[in-house]
Protein backbone atom coordinates (compact mmCIF):
# COMPACT_ATOMS: atom_id res chain seq x y z
CA UNK A 1 0.00 0.00 0.00
CA UNK A 2 1.02 3.54 -0.80
CA UNK A 3 2.70 5.29 2.05
CA UNK A 4 0.28 7.74 3.45
CA UNK A 5 1.35 11.84 2.90
CA UNK A 6 2.94 14.52 4.79
CA UNK A 7 2.44 18.32 4.03
CA UNK A 8 3.69 21.15 5.96
CA UNK A 9 6.66 23.91 5.63
CA UNK A 10 7.77 27.20 6.93
CA UNK A 11 7.68 30.67 5.74
CA UNK A 12 11.02 32.08 3.82
CA UNK A 13 10.63 35.21 6.81
CA UNK A 14 14.06 33.95 8.42
CA UNK A 15 16.44 31.24 9.70
CA UNK A 16 14.17 28.42 11.77
CA UNK A 17 14.54 28.56 15.75
CA UNK A 18 14.26 26.10 18.55
CA UNK A 19 9.98 26.80 18.55
CA UNK A 20 10.10 25.17 14.70
CA UNK A 21 12.23 22.33 16.49
CA UNK A 22 9.73 21.44 19.33
CA UNK A 23 6.36 22.92 17.01
CA UNK A 24 6.65 20.83 14.32
CA UNK A 25 10.26 19.90 12.94
CA UNK A 26 11.27 17.17 15.05
CA UNK A 27 7.77 15.11 14.08
CA UNK A 28 8.61 15.66 10.03
CA UNK A 29 12.39 14.37 11.14
CA UNK A 30 10.18 11.32 13.05
CA UNK A 31 7.56 10.76 10.89
CA UNK A 32 10.04 10.33 7.27
CA UNK A 33 10.05 6.67 6.90
CA UNK A 34 6.66 6.13 7.98
CA UNK A 35 5.00 8.92 5.32
CA UNK A 36 5.59 10.33 2.33
CA UNK A 37 6.75 13.76 3.48
CA UNK A 38 6.81 17.25 1.42
CA UNK A 39 7.71 20.22 2.84
CA UNK A 40 7.17 23.73 1.61
CA UNK A 41 9.11 26.69 1.79
CA UNK A 42 5.92 29.14 1.34
CA UNK A 43 7.08 32.19 -0.21
CA UNK A 44 3.90 33.39 -1.20
CA UNK A 45 2.80 33.18 2.02
CA UNK A 46 5.58 35.30 3.31
CA UNK A 47 3.95 37.86 0.79
CA UNK A 48 0.49 38.41 2.97
CA UNK A 49 2.74 40.25 5.58
CA UNK A 50 5.99 41.22 3.93
CA UNK A 51 4.85 42.30 0.18
CA UNK A 52 8.17 44.93 0.19
CA UNK A 53 10.47 44.23 -2.94
CA UNK A 54 13.29 44.51 -0.60
CA UNK A 55 11.91 41.45 1.45
CA UNK A 56 11.07 39.61 -1.77
CA UNK A 57 14.58 40.26 -2.57
CA UNK A 58 15.70 38.17 0.39
CA UNK A 59 13.97 34.74 0.34
CA UNK A 60 17.02 33.34 -2.19
CA UNK A 61 18.90 33.65 1.35
CA UNK A 62 16.56 32.34 3.67
CA UNK A 63 15.23 30.12 1.70
CA UNK A 64 19.09 28.26 1.53
CA UNK A 65 19.31 28.59 5.26
CA UNK A 66 15.81 26.99 5.90
CA UNK A 67 16.90 23.70 3.29
CA UNK A 68 20.41 23.76 5.68
CA UNK A 69 18.12 24.36 9.22
CA UNK A 70 15.41 21.25 7.45
CA UNK A 71 18.92 19.07 6.46
CA UNK A 72 20.99 20.09 9.99
CA UNK A 73 18.00 19.31 11.87
CA UNK A 74 18.04 15.42 10.04
CA UNK A 75 15.29 15.84 7.31
CA UNK A 76 17.23 13.35 4.23
CA UNK A 77 16.46 14.53 1.20
CA UNK A 78 16.83 11.32 -0.68
CA UNK A 79 13.64 10.21 1.70
CA UNK A 80 11.59 13.85 1.91
CA UNK A 81 10.40 16.18 -0.82
CA UNK A 82 11.50 19.89 -0.33
CA UNK A 83 10.48 22.96 -2.73
CA UNK A 84 9.49 25.97 -3.23
CA UNK A 85 5.48 27.23 -3.37
CA UNK A 86 6.36 30.14 -6.07
CA UNK A 87 7.92 27.47 -8.26
CA UNK A 88 4.29 25.61 -8.65
CA UNK A 89 1.67 27.53 -10.31
CA UNK A 90 -1.18 24.85 -9.87
CA UNK A 91 -1.03 26.17 -5.84
CA UNK A 92 -2.35 29.71 -7.06
CA UNK A 93 -5.08 27.63 -9.40
CA UNK A 94 -6.24 25.34 -6.79
CA UNK A 95 -6.41 28.59 -4.22
CA UNK A 96 -8.61 30.21 -6.85
CA UNK A 97 -11.46 27.22 -7.09
CA UNK A 98 -10.52 26.69 -2.67
CA UNK A 99 -11.56 30.78 -2.19
CA UNK A 100 -15.62 30.07 -3.34
CA UNK A 101 -15.89 27.48 -0.64
CA UNK A 102 -15.22 29.48 2.15
CA UNK A 103 -17.10 32.34 3.60
CA UNK A 104 -15.12 35.96 4.55
CA UNK A 105 -16.60 35.87 8.25
CA UNK A 106 -15.39 32.07 9.19
CA UNK A 107 -12.16 33.62 8.25
CA UNK A 108 -12.46 36.85 9.89
CA UNK A 109 -12.95 35.03 13.29
CA UNK A 110 -9.57 33.54 13.30
CA UNK A 111 -7.63 34.74 15.96
CA UNK A 112 -4.31 33.91 14.19
CA UNK A 113 -4.56 36.17 11.75
CA UNK A 114 -5.23 39.15 13.45
CA UNK A 115 -2.22 38.29 15.48
CA UNK A 116 -0.05 38.56 11.99
CA UNK A 117 -1.79 41.71 11.49
CA UNK A 118 -0.92 42.81 14.58
CA UNK A 119 2.81 41.49 14.42
CA UNK A 120 3.60 42.81 11.35
CA UNK A 121 2.25 46.63 11.88
CA UNK A 122 -0.47 46.53 9.26
CA UNK A 123 -3.86 48.78 10.37
CA UNK A 124 -6.29 47.06 8.37
CA UNK A 125 -5.99 43.17 6.66
CA UNK A 126 -5.04 43.13 3.77
CA UNK A 127 -7.28 40.72 1.45
CA UNK A 128 -4.20 38.41 0.81
CA UNK A 129 -3.53 37.83 4.52
CA UNK A 130 -7.46 36.60 5.24
CA UNK A 131 -6.73 34.30 2.13
CA UNK A 132 -3.76 33.01 4.32
CA UNK A 133 -5.65 29.70 5.03
CA UNK A 134 -6.95 29.50 2.22
CA UNK A 135 -3.26 29.41 0.12
CA UNK A 136 -2.81 27.05 3.15
CA UNK A 137 -5.33 24.52 1.90
CA UNK A 138 -4.43 24.80 -1.54
CA UNK A 139 -0.72 23.69 0.01
CA UNK A 140 -2.10 21.19 1.55
CA UNK A 141 -4.58 19.64 -0.82
CA UNK A 142 -2.15 20.28 -3.76
CA UNK A 143 -0.67 16.74 -2.75
CA UNK A 144 -3.66 15.50 -1.05
CA UNK A 145 -1.95 14.83 1.99
CA UNK A 146 -3.54 13.26 4.96
CA UNK A 147 -1.42 14.69 8.09
CA UNK A 148 0.04 18.61 8.67
CA UNK A 149 2.41 18.50 11.58
CA UNK A 150 2.41 21.75 13.01
CA UNK A 151 2.68 24.47 15.57
CA UNK A 152 -0.36 25.66 18.06
CA UNK A 153 -0.84 28.64 15.82
CA UNK A 154 -1.58 26.54 12.85
CA UNK A 155 -4.41 24.19 13.91
CA UNK A 156 -7.23 26.53 13.47
CA UNK A 157 -5.82 26.49 9.73
CA UNK A 158 -6.16 23.20 9.22
CA UNK A 159 -9.28 23.33 10.52
CA UNK A 160 -10.17 24.95 7.35
CA UNK A 161 -8.37 23.14 5.29
CA UNK A 162 -10.55 19.90 6.34
CA UNK A 163 -13.64 22.26 6.15
CA UNK A 164 -12.61 22.75 2.01
CA UNK A 165 -11.95 19.46 1.80
CA UNK A 166 -15.33 18.36 2.75
CA UNK A 167 -16.82 20.88 1.01
CA UNK A 168 -15.15 19.95 -2.09
CA UNK A 169 -15.77 16.55 -1.99
CA UNK A 170 -19.70 16.96 -1.46
CA UNK A 171 -20.25 19.34 -3.82
CA UNK A 172 -17.94 17.65 -6.95
CA UNK A 173 -16.98 14.51 -5.64
CA UNK A 174 -14.03 12.37 -3.50
CA UNK A 175 -10.75 14.33 -4.32
CA UNK A 176 -9.85 15.09 -1.21
CA UNK A 177 -8.30 13.39 2.15
CA UNK A 178 -9.79 15.71 4.97
CA UNK A 179 -6.29 15.82 6.09
CA UNK A 180 -5.46 15.34 10.09
CA UNK A 181 -2.90 17.75 12.26
CA UNK A 182 -0.62 16.69 14.19
CA UNK A 183 0.98 19.03 16.87
CA UNK A 184 4.42 19.17 18.69
CA UNK A 185 5.69 18.13 22.09
CA UNK A 186 5.81 21.58 22.98
CA UNK A 187 2.90 23.14 20.50
CA UNK A 188 3.74 27.00 21.40
CA UNK A 189 7.38 27.68 22.61
CA UNK A 190 7.34 30.66 24.53
CA UNK A 191 10.25 33.07 23.37
CA UNK A 192 13.57 34.25 25.05
CA UNK A 193 11.50 37.83 26.12
CA UNK A 194 8.89 35.24 27.96
CA UNK A 195 6.25 36.92 24.80
CA UNK A 196 3.77 34.58 23.98
CA UNK A 197 5.46 32.66 20.78
CA UNK A 198 9.12 32.33 19.70
CA UNK A 199 8.99 33.74 16.11
CA UNK A 200 11.74 34.58 14.01
CA UNK A 201 10.21 37.96 12.98
CA UNK A 202 10.27 39.16 16.37
CA UNK A 203 13.77 38.99 17.24
CA UNK A 204 13.02 36.66 20.44
CA UNK A 205 14.25 33.26 18.97
CA UNK A 206 17.13 31.10 19.32
CA UNK A 207 18.04 29.95 16.11
CA UNK A 208 19.05 26.35 15.06
CA UNK A 209 22.32 27.93 13.75
CA UNK A 210 23.29 29.69 16.64
CA UNK A 211 26.55 29.50 17.36
CA UNK A 212 27.16 28.60 21.48
CA UNK A 213 28.58 32.13 22.51
CA UNK A 214 25.36 33.85 20.91
CA UNK A 215 23.66 30.65 22.74
CA UNK A 216 24.49 31.70 25.91
CA UNK A 217 24.53 35.45 25.86
CA UNK A 218 20.42 34.85 24.31
CA UNK A 219 20.06 32.77 27.41
CA UNK A 220 21.96 34.92 29.94
CA UNK A 221 19.69 37.61 28.79
CA UNK A 222 16.19 35.12 29.08
CA UNK A 223 13.10 36.44 30.94
CA UNK A 224 12.93 34.37 34.08
CA UNK A 225 10.25 35.40 37.21
CA UNK A 226 10.08 39.20 37.51
CA UNK A 227 9.52 39.03 41.11
CA UNK A 228 13.05 37.21 41.94
CA UNK A 229 15.04 40.30 42.43
CA UNK A 230 17.71 38.18 44.57
CA UNK A 231 18.40 34.40 44.48
CA UNK A 232 17.20 33.93 48.09
CA UNK A 233 13.48 34.78 47.14
CA UNK A 234 11.41 31.52 46.10
CA UNK A 235 10.91 31.69 42.64
CA UNK A 236 7.80 30.91 39.98
CA UNK A 237 9.22 27.64 37.88
CA UNK A 238 5.38 27.06 36.33
CA UNK A 239 5.07 29.19 32.75
CA UNK A 240 9.10 30.70 33.36
CA UNK A 241 10.61 30.66 30.07
CA UNK A 242 13.90 29.58 31.66
CA UNK A 243 12.08 26.24 33.21
CA UNK A 244 9.97 25.57 30.01
CA UNK A 245 13.32 25.54 28.22
CA UNK A 246 14.71 23.26 30.72
CA UNK A 247 11.74 20.80 30.23
CA UNK A 248 12.30 20.94 26.49
CA UNK A 249 16.09 20.53 25.90
CA UNK A 250 17.45 19.61 29.26
CA UNK A 251 17.42 15.24 29.01
CA UNK A 252 18.95 15.21 32.50
CA UNK A 253 15.87 15.00 34.43
CA UNK A 254 17.24 14.99 37.81
CA UNK A 255 19.37 18.24 37.17
CA UNK A 256 15.99 19.93 36.23
CA UNK A 257 13.72 18.55 39.31
CA UNK A 258 16.87 19.86 41.58
CA UNK A 259 16.90 23.46 39.97
CA UNK A 260 13.15 23.55 40.18
CA UNK A 261 13.21 22.54 43.80
CA UNK A 262 15.82 24.81 44.69
CA UNK A 263 14.03 27.68 42.82
CA UNK A 264 11.06 27.23 44.49
CA UNK A 265 12.80 27.44 47.78
CA UNK A 266 15.04 30.51 47.16
CA UNK A 267 18.28 28.25 46.81
CA UNK A 268 19.24 28.96 43.06
CA UNK A 269 20.96 31.57 41.30
CA UNK A 270 19.42 32.55 38.22
CA UNK A 271 23.09 32.25 36.82
CA UNK A 272 23.35 28.60 37.81
CA UNK A 273 19.91 27.93 36.14
CA UNK A 274 20.98 29.79 33.15
CA UNK A 275 24.46 28.47 32.93
CA UNK A 276 23.17 24.37 32.96
CA UNK A 277 20.47 25.58 30.25
CA UNK A 278 22.98 27.07 28.36
CA UNK A 279 24.91 24.27 28.32
CA UNK A 280 21.91 21.96 27.58
CA UNK A 281 20.89 24.08 24.56
CA UNK A 282 24.46 23.74 23.03
CA UNK A 283 24.50 19.93 23.81
CA UNK A 284 21.59 20.01 21.87
CA UNK A 285 22.44 21.80 19.03
CA UNK A 286 25.91 20.66 18.82
CA UNK A 287 25.23 17.39 16.14
CA UNK A 288 22.61 20.17 13.70
CA UNK A 289 26.26 22.28 14.02
CA UNK A 290 28.48 19.60 12.80
CA UNK A 291 25.84 18.45 9.91
CA UNK A 292 25.01 21.68 8.56
CA UNK A 293 28.53 22.38 8.00
CA UNK A 294 29.01 19.63 6.12
CA UNK A 295 26.17 20.11 4.00
CA UNK A 296 27.60 23.73 3.90
CA UNK A 297 30.44 22.09 2.30
CA UNK A 298 28.59 21.08 -0.76
CA UNK A 299 27.95 23.96 -3.05
CA UNK A 300 24.78 22.89 -5.47
CA UNK A 301 23.20 20.95 -3.00
CA UNK A 302 20.62 23.34 -2.13
CA UNK A 303 19.45 23.63 -5.19
CA UNK A 304 19.59 20.30 -6.58
CA UNK A 305 17.31 18.93 -3.60
CA UNK A 306 14.68 22.27 -4.32
CA UNK A 307 15.13 21.17 -8.50
CA UNK A 308 14.22 17.60 -7.27
CA UNK A 309 11.53 18.45 -4.95
CA UNK A 310 9.64 20.94 -7.61
CA UNK A 311 9.94 18.36 -10.05
CA UNK A 312 7.94 15.83 -8.04
CA UNK A 313 5.73 18.31 -6.48
CA UNK A 314 4.55 19.15 -9.99
CA UNK A 315 3.73 15.74 -10.96
CA UNK A 316 1.90 15.34 -8.44
CA UNK A 317 -0.17 19.00 -8.06
CA UNK A 318 -0.67 18.01 -12.14
CA UNK A 319 -2.20 14.84 -11.44
CA UNK A 320 -4.58 16.51 -8.63
CA UNK A 321 -5.58 19.54 -10.97
CA UNK A 322 -6.53 16.94 -13.40
CA UNK A 323 -8.43 15.56 -11.00
CA UNK A 324 -10.30 18.65 -9.62
CA UNK A 325 -11.15 19.87 -13.38
CA UNK A 326 -12.55 16.71 -14.33
CA UNK A 327 -14.67 16.00 -11.06
CA UNK A 328 -15.85 19.78 -11.23
CA UNK A 329 -16.71 19.21 -14.93
CA UNK A 330 -15.44 22.94 -15.58
CA UNK A 331 -15.47 24.11 -18.93
CA UNK A 332 -12.37 25.74 -19.89
CA UNK A 333 -10.24 22.51 -19.06
CA UNK A 334 -13.09 20.39 -20.92
CA UNK A 335 -12.40 22.53 -23.90
CA UNK A 336 -9.00 22.05 -24.00
CA UNK A 337 -9.15 18.42 -23.60
CA UNK A 338 -11.31 17.70 -26.63
CA UNK A 339 -8.45 19.87 -28.68
CA UNK A 340 -5.68 18.71 -27.77
CA UNK A 341 -3.46 20.23 -30.69
CA UNK A 342 -0.91 23.13 -29.15
CA UNK A 343 -2.86 26.64 -29.56
CA UNK A 344 -1.70 28.92 -32.14
CA UNK A 345 0.82 26.67 -33.80
CA UNK A 346 3.32 27.05 -31.07
CA UNK A 347 4.81 24.49 -28.91
CA UNK A 348 2.26 25.53 -26.18
CA UNK A 349 0.25 22.16 -24.96
CA UNK A 350 -3.73 23.26 -24.88
CA UNK A 351 -3.40 21.85 -21.21
CA UNK A 352 -0.20 21.06 -19.45
CA UNK A 353 -2.56 17.79 -18.00
CA UNK A 354 -4.92 15.20 -17.97
P1 LIG B 1 6.84 34.41 11.23
O1 LIG B 1 7.07 35.19 12.48
O2 LIG B 1 7.49 34.98 10.02
O3 LIG B 1 5.39 34.03 11.03
P2 LIG B 1 7.30 31.90 12.48
O4 LIG B 1 8.49 31.82 13.39
O5 LIG B 1 5.94 32.02 13.07
O6 LIG B 1 7.60 33.05 11.46
P3 LIG B 1 6.30 30.14 10.45
O7 LIG B 1 7.04 29.94 9.17
O8 LIG B 1 5.09 31.04 10.45
O9 LIG B 1 7.35 30.65 11.53
O10 LIG B 1 5.87 28.74 11.06
C1 LIG B 1 6.38 27.51 10.60
C2 LIG B 1 5.90 26.37 11.48
O11 LIG B 1 6.53 26.42 12.76
C3 LIG B 1 4.41 26.36 11.76
O12 LIG B 1 3.97 25.01 11.81
C4 LIG B 1 4.28 26.98 13.11
O13 LIG B 1 3.12 26.56 13.80
C5 LIG B 1 5.55 26.44 13.79
N1 LIG B 1 6.03 27.36 14.82
C6 LIG B 1 6.52 28.61 14.61
N2 LIG B 1 6.86 29.18 15.78
C7 LIG B 1 6.61 28.27 16.76
C8 LIG B 1 6.76 28.26 18.19
N3 LIG B 1 7.23 29.31 18.84
N4 LIG B 1 6.39 27.14 18.86
C9 LIG B 1 5.89 26.06 18.22
N5 LIG B 1 5.73 26.00 16.87
C10 LIG B 1 6.08 27.08 16.15
MG1 LIG C 1 4.17 32.39 11.72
Amino acid sequence: MAKKRILTGDRPTGKLHLGHYVGTLANRVLLQDEYDCLFIIADLHMLTTQPEKERVARVSEFVREIVLDYLAAGIDPERSTIFVQSAVPETAQLNLIFEMLVTVPRLERLPSLKDMARDAELEVMPFGLLGYPVLQAADILLPRAHLVPVGKDNEAHVEVTREIARRFNRLYGEVFPVPDVMLGEVPTLVGTDGQAKMSKSLGNAIFLSDDEETVRQKVFGMYTDPQRVRADIPGRVEGNPVFIYHDAFNPDVAEVDDLKERYRRGQVGDVEVKRKLARAINDFLEPMRARRAEYEGRPGMVDDVLIAGTRRVRGIAQETMCLVYEAMGLYGPQLLKAYPQPLNGSDMPALAYC
